[in-house]
């Protein structure tokens, strides 16, 4: 069993976590309120709106508190 440090996913075979890592951070998207880290597609119903699905948090707004994984990278260096 692989893990994806980055959002969490588990993969059965090295395969699909190497094909995985490619895209990873394209599509991840990382919550500055809680620190959660969570597909694009969970975090929005309607490619518009973005909040975060933790029930426990409040934050929303891409670009925001909600920031695509790749960026928060280039700006946390
Ligand atoms: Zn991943
Ligand atoms: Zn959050």
């Amino acid at each position: 069993m692989h893990t994806c440090r980055d959002c969490g996913r588990t993969f059965s075979s090295e395969l699909k976590y190497e094909l995985h890592r490619d895209t990873c951070s394209e599509d991840t998207l990382l919550c500055r309120e809680c620190g959660n880290r969570f597909a694009e597609r969970r975090a929005t119903r309607d490619g518009w709106h973005y909040r975060c699905p933790n029930d426990d948090c409040d934050a929303e707004g891409l670009g925001e508190a909600v920031v695509r994984l790749k960026d928060a990278r280039v700006a946390t260096r």
